[in-house]
């Protein structure tokens, strides 16, 4: 969509509202930034259009289309919190992604901002056909904060001692890009990690078992792609990744000074009151 009709589209939803707050907008050639400053619109847009190339490039081996997985991203602030909602396009006209991410400049500038453009990405790569949700989310979570994974790998590594780590063949029947919640994106994304690095961080391999996956099912994929007979030897073998990641995460969180934050995927950002409330239903994925 052109520019000039995506920006009309917008007004009255998002640049009037924004503007009146005093917000910075920014674009470049596939994204629109509207944030709380002039300075982090700008360099969210450079940021994104970096972080485009970059993600196509160590996922897909080759670049994007010129003009495709564009988006509009807002941008709030906080302190002590974060979260990221991608609301894919759903109609034909419309071929921005819509993104929104809310923490500390940090997250939004970094891991925040990556991981919703894994989303953005995957919408268009995968266009009409997506990923499994567990799995785009297990890419997404690839490029979450270090402290942010080490607190989930943490909580999972708990989880495996006490027995109370989630089935993980309820985690692979996720499907669809509802929205996941809180305690099934963590396992998503751990389980996907576990798979990964059995691939030996092959990100290739990986991102041929989530097609696998998705055309062919999760008992199929995962014994083609990592030799895994049955979902109770991935849960086997997912138990015991998380216990032997408990020594080690243990020493980055104690590493770790940073005050925040622990995703929350559930609250909606601050900034999507007025834009989203004007968009039509659409589908959401949560981080
Ligand atoms: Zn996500």
């Amino acid at each position: 969509m052109p520019f000039r009709r995506v920006a009309a589209a917008l007004a009255a939803a998002i640049l009037l509202p924004a503007m009146a707050q005093g917000a910075g907008f920014a674009h470049s050639e596939h994204f629109i930034v509207f944030a709380p400053d002039l300075d982090l619109a700008k360099t969210v847009a450079a940021n994104a259009e970096q972080y485009r190339t970059e993600i196509a490039a160590e996922w897909f081996g080759e670049a994007m289309k010129k003009g495709t997985a564009r988006a509009i991203i807002q941008v709030s602030l906080s302190a002590d919190y974060n979260s990221g909602v991608t609301a894919h396009a759903d109609h034909p006209e419309r071929d921005y992604q819509q993104v929104w991410i809310d923490g500390p400049r940090e997250y939004v500038l970094g891991p925040l901002l990556r991981h919703e453009l894994v989303h953005v990405l995957c919408a268009s790569r995968f266009a009409g056909s997506p990923l499994p949700i567990w799995l785009e989310e297990g890419i997404a979570a690839s490029y979450d904060h270090p402290a942010s994974v080490a607190r989930r790998r943490h909580a999972m590594a708990q989880g495996a001692a006490s027995g109370d780590l989630p089935r993980a063949s309820q985690i692979v029947a996720l499907c669809g890009s509802h929205p996941i919640g809180a305690e099934n994106y963590r396992a998503a994304a751990s389980l996907a990690e576990h798979l990964f690095e059995l691939g030996g961080g092959d990100r290739t391999r990986f991102l041929a078992f989530a097609v696998e996956t998705r055309d062919l099912g999760a008992a199929k994929a995962l014994a083609r792609s990592y030799g895994l007979r049955s979902l109770g030897d991935l849960q086997q073998s997912w138990e015991a990744w998380c216990r032997d990641r408990a020594r080690e995460t243990e020493q980055v969180r104690a590493e770790s000074v940073e005050q925040p934050v622990e995703p929350a995927p559930q609250r909606a950002p601050a900034a999507v009151t007025s834009p989203r409330a004007a968009l039509p239903a659409m589908t959401v994925l949560t981080r």
